[in-house]
């Protein structure tokens, strides 16, 4: 019966009384885009630039990365698309990004980092980004991932102002979660990446089997750092969404929007069964199971007290 009414879900994200959460896509390229648009995604709340490129030995044009970008754009015509610039390095090696021999390349010069050693690289996938949105009726916003330091956001910002496009920053290492008010100063929306998030807050690898049960969103350490994030964001009354796998699970899902998140992004074959699962629940109730989650000792209890909660 959850698979049914999951099925039969068409949008648009809203808790059972009406409170909206937009449910968004994830996506990294115009085929990837065009599959999403069929879903019932509202939008793309994380297009994944770099792995667009992955197979690219050199960086690719302006022109040519216009042609990309346009794509998913056109895809999303009339909706919203939130382009994340090049996150190369680590789990994601660009072959014309960044250094290849770190000792331990995830805390290495990864992301936002090698932007801002190589701005002309930045620069010119900003272009690309405005060249493309001109011709578009996306309406489209730009974010940095890895940002780590209020400079960085307010530098990105400035570059991405200054060709009017709408700057925000990926929360995904603990310092920015514990300077989000800071960085809302300078941009105008933040978006949590938990999959990163979790993996810096834990110290895990993302990519290791064996620590599996540290790499769990819901860790109480993490579920406080998006809790504190969303309430900076709900102060400042700016938009603050989650675009990692935690948004794809449906009890957690109600649980952030209990913590105030305003978007959900998620690979498209998880949009429905979330968006699903948030219009069984009022936001009072996401609220209760937001603050019994938080006060879990470890991730079982608190999809435990979450559950109780949400499915009785
Ligand atoms: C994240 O870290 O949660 C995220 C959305 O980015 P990626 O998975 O691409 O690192
Ligand atoms: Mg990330």
């Amino acid at each position: 019966q959850v698979r049914r009414r999951a099925e039969s879900w068409t949008g648009p994200g809203r808790t059972r009384d009406g409170h909206p959460v937009a449910v968004l896509a994830n996506v990294q390229d115009g085929a990837g885009a065009r599959a999403a648009a069929s879903s019932a995604a509202e939008g793309v709340g994380l297009f994944r630039t770099e792995l667009a490129f992955l197979d690219r030995d050199t960086e690719p044009t302006v022109e040519e990365q216009a042609a990309i970008y346009r794509e998913v754009f056109d895809a999303f015509a009339g909706r919203k698309v939130v382009v994340r610039t090049l996150d190369a390095g680590s789990d994601k090696p660009l072959k014309f990004a960044g250094p290849t021999d770190e000792p331990n390349p995830a805390l290495g010069v990864r992301g936002y980092r090698i932007a801002a050693e190589h701005p002309e690289m930045l620069a010119r996938q900003l272009d690309a980004i405005a060249a493309a949105a001109r011709e578009s009726t996306a309406s489209v916003l730009v974010m940095a991932p890895m940002i780590a330091t209020v400079a960085e956001a307010a530098e990105f910002a400035t570059a991405v102002r200054a060709r009017d496009l709408v700057p925000g920053v990926m929360v995904e290492v603990p310092s920015a979660a514990l300077l989000a008010d800071r960085l809302l100063e300078h941009v105008d929306f933040l978006s949590l990446g938990t999959n990163d998030l979790t993996q810096y807050t834990m110290a895990a690898d993302r990519l290791s089997a064996s620590l599996a049960a540290l790499s769990d969103p819901w860790q109480p350490a993490v579920l406080g750092l998006v809790a504190r994030t969303a309430a900076d964001g709900a102060r400042a009354g700016k938009p603050v969404g989650v675009c990692g796998e935690a948004a794809a699970d449906p009890l957690l899902a109600c649980v952030l929007a209990g913590f105030g998140v305003t978007s959900l992004s998620m690979a498209a074959t998880a949009v429905a069964a979330t968006g699903s699962a948030l219009s069984g629940a009022d936001l009072a109730q996401c609220r209760r199971a937001a603050e019994a989650a938080l006060g879990g000792a470890d991730p079982q209890s608190a999809r435990a007290r979450a559950a109780q909660i949400l499915q009785g």
